[in-house]
């Protein structure tokens, strides 16, 4: 496991980040000036001290999330199923009119979107290249290619849905790609000392949770729904912006597919199981 921070800082570091031996990206204005410098380094790396140094002296902009090893993502039980790669806007894209079109009930005041009810549409046909999984952007839907959705199939996963993606001007479906739905939520489990910045919404009653950034998630274990491959936690996250989600969670069975046949374009968190908060 490593912890990493996706860091912006004054251009004025770029002197210090080439001696640091960090790798940048300058961040480009519109008028192809630049004014700052972007980058990843995890805290196991040399130079982190002094960039921590930096980023609470500045108050940089600082992301962190966690990146597991393999054999960290085999030998959990239950694995979160996170979105990785993303392409394509949902159509009609304008004035997001999609949402209605797609989803039976939205919050207007925290931005949740409630029961899927039509297949997405995309514009033309999906090309993903060495890819097997897609991520619409504006959502957390899980796309993947016909191989992928043979597996699954004929391995017989349980609690996973396939639905059709539609082509939006031919109106027809996606020979490339399909959405996997995960109609199964696990009771509530999330770790008390994982509820970060609760936001109860007065209109539809959810409370969200910060994202998840660092090291494991912790879930209860008797929380779990048992005899599914697939299950979404009960908790839903995204405090602090006009969207949110639940987690996506996945058997080991489920992630070890994934990662026995290298399908790229999801991110595989492991989760702990706790017996009690
Ligand atoms: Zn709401």
């Amino acid at each position: 496991m490593k912890i990493w921070h996706r860091i912006s800082f004054g251009s004025k570091y770029e002197i210090l980040l080439s001696q640091l031996n960090v790798e940048y990206e300058r961040g480009y204005n519109h008028d192809d000036t630049y004014s700052s410098v972007v980058f990843s380094i995890h805290e196991s790396d040399r130079a982190w001290p002094e960039i921590e140094h930096i980023v609470k002296k500045d108050e940089s902009f600082d992301f962190p999330y966690t990146t597991f090893e393999d054999e960290e993502i085999l030998a959990s039980e239950w694995v979160r199923l996170c979105t990785g790669f993303k392409r394509y806007y949902p159509q009609p894209k304008h004035d997001m009119k999609y949402v209605k079109d797609t989803f039976s009930d939205e919050c207007s005041s925290c931005g949740l979107e409630f029961a899927q009810k039509a297949p997405f549409r995309i514009k033309k046909e999906a090309k993903l290249g060495k890819y097997d999984f897609v991520s619409l952007n504006w959502t957390y839907g899980i796309f993947a290619t016909q191989r992928v959705v043979e597996k699954v199939q004929q391995a017989g996963l349980k609690g996973v849905e396939v639905w059709p993606v539609m082509l939006h001007r031919e109106d027809r479906p996606s020979e490339v790609i399909s959405q996997l739905l995960f109609p199964n939520v696990a009771k509530p489990g999330l770790a008390d000392y994982e509820k970060v910045d609760p936001e109860p919404c007065l209109e539809c009653g959810i409370t969200k949770y910060a994202f998840h950034k660092r090291g494991y998630m912790h879930i209860q274990h008797a929380a779990l729904l048992k005899n599914v491959d697939a299950q979404h936690t009960y908790e839903w996250f995204g405090s602090d912006t006009k969207w949110g989600f639940q987690e996506i969670l996945i058997s080991n069975r489920f992630a070890r597919m994934i990662v026995d046949k290298k399908w790229k374009g999801v991110i595989l968190n492991p989760i702990k199981l706790i017996e009690e908060t």
